[in-house]
């Protein structure tokens, strides 16, 4: 089950005494946010806001709904990283899933012997964080050596956002394999296409594991078929996302001189939520490269190419005839 840490939004409420305050996270715990809404109202008498648009990570905090709205404090709910603080006005707040994943651990530290595995290395996201250390106990115990990444930037030891991978990056050349804590596809797949090394999802709510690797490759190969399919583009639409922590103009721009140079005629387009929908009123665009989340294009169905940073990269290369297929085996996919 899912606890959001309300002891620490009580004691900032307690002791800042703000006028009133917002709170948003993701939406699978939407319904928990609401409910601490309900114990802050009830508690303090102050207006509280449920900001019901979407906050996808910490790049999506919903800043600017908060500024519209005038409160004192912005609650963002469930996204861990190492700061505690975004700016003056946002507030993070951790929320963690108390699951055990004893049994799986266990059952996987012993299935996998037969791989002759030795040295593993574990992963999560934000709310398995404070599982590692007992799955690292039982992985020693069960004679592995274990290496947890050191985080950078926003990322605590261990951690992957969707976009960013530097624990992962940096042992790649030290492991037999990942171990990702949780029921992700979508961040285990992209542990598994970064250090191209076997990749297990540990998932404690059924008791299974599963090598994701073949998974990570389909998604790899439709990265690369979508930079091939962009490759006889006329006109590319270069869209620059409105959410505050993915925007990035310069990179926009800069990719319009590079594609420019290659003969395409480029069209910039600004917005907040990139979806097929909203894109099918720019019919004379062939192909579109958003420089928000990279996950976007990967991870939805378009109908026309829709390409990320390190794709738009990969495509520049490709005009240009140079190698350009390992473009996802980096460390931040932007
Ligand atoms: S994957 Fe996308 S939503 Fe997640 S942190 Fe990166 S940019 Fe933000």
């Amino acid at each position: 089950m899912i606890h959001i840490d309300e002891e620490k939004i009580f004691s900032t409420i307690t002791e800042k005494k703000p006028h009133s305050v917002a709170l948003d996270g993701p939406d699978g715990i939407l319904k928990k946010i609401q409910s601490c809404a309900h114990k802050l109202t009830e508690k303090y008498n102050i207006p509280v806001y449920v900001i019901g648009d979407t906050s996808w990570g910490s790049c999506d905090l919903n800043i600017h709904a908060a500024e519209m709205l005038g409160v004192d404090i912005l609650f963002n709910i469930g996204h861990t990283i190492s700061m505690e603080n975004l700016g003056n006005k946002v507030i993070m707040v951790d929320a963690f899933d108390d699951i055990d994943f004893s049994k799986i651990a266990k059952r996987c530290a012993i299935e996998l012997k037969k791989k002759k595995f030795t040295k593993i290395s574990l992963v999560t996201s934000s709310q398995y964080l404070h599982s590692m250390q007992k799955v690292k106990e039982i992985f020693e115990y069960h004679g592995y050596e274990v290496v947890i990444g050191r985080g950078k930037g926003h990322l605590n030891d261990g951690q992957v956002f969707g976009c960013e991978f530097y624990p992962v990056y940096d042992t790649k050349d030290q492991v037999d394999a990942y171990l990702f804590l949780g029921q992700s596809i979508f961040h285990s797949a992209s542990v598994a296409i970064v250090t191209q090394k076997p990749t297990f999802m540990l998932d404690p709510y059924f008791n299974e594991y599963s090598e994701i690797s073949d998974i990570a490759r389909k998604l790899e190969k439709k990265a690369i078929l979508t930079v091939y399919k962009a490759q006889d583009a006329k006109t590319i639409g270069i869209i620059i996302g409105l959410k505050e922590g993915q925007f990035a103009n310069i990179k926009a721009l800069e990719l319009k001189r590079l594609l420019e140079l290659a003969g395409k005629k480029i069209m910039l387009i600004a917005m907040t939520e990139i979806t097929d929908e909203r894109l099918l009123p720019f019919e004379d665009i062939d192909a579109f490269i958003q420089v928000a989340c990279p996950r976007i294009g990967t991870d939805n169905h378009f109908h026309k190419p829709v390409l990320s940073v390190p794709q738009a990269i990969s495509l520049i290369k490709l005009l240009k005839g140079e190698p350009h297929q390992e473009f996802l085996q980096i460390k931040h996919w932007l």
